[in-house]
């Protein structure tokens, strides 16, 4: 039945790769987009300093999310040795729709593994428009 084998063929690394990112691709499928999933939601802007240890210069991103995005709340690390990273602001963003909150700011670790740990972490902002 199933031919599509994750495990089959490549190197262990490149094989856990392209896992990682199927397994990101599926989660995005499961989310849905932010008009069906949050229809009161215009815009979302995430604002964030990006550091990665070891780089002494932060990086500045911003990150756009509208109605036809994926409601899959996620920032992807910039490291490259890190396998399945990011900064996950799925509970920060679905918990200020639930208030109806138009700001927020924190701090967030990479989730993911790689030679350190702590490597990176973002400072950041988001700001919620409502229709
Ligand atoms: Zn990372």
């Amino acid at each position: 039945m199933g031919e599509a084998s994750l495990l089959k063929g490549g190197k262990m690394n490149n094989s856990m790769k392209r896992a990682a990112r199927e397994e990101r691709q599926q989660r995005k499928l499961d989310a849905g987009f932010v008009a069906a999933q949050f229809p009161e939601v215009a815009g979302i802007a995430i604002s964030m300093i990006y550091n990665q240890r070891g780089i002494q210069k932060s990086m500045p991103r911003v990150v756009n999310f509208f109605p036809d995005s994926y409601a899959l709340f996620r920032v992807d690390c910039l490291n490259k040795e890190c396998v399945d990273g990011g900064f996950d602001l799925n509970q920060v963003i679905t918990g200020m729709i639930r208030n109806h909150k138009e700001a927020a700011k924190g701090d967030l670790i990479c989730e993911g593994n790689s030679t350190s740990a702590n490597h990176s972490t973002i400072a950041y902002e988001v700001a919620i428009q409502y229709t």
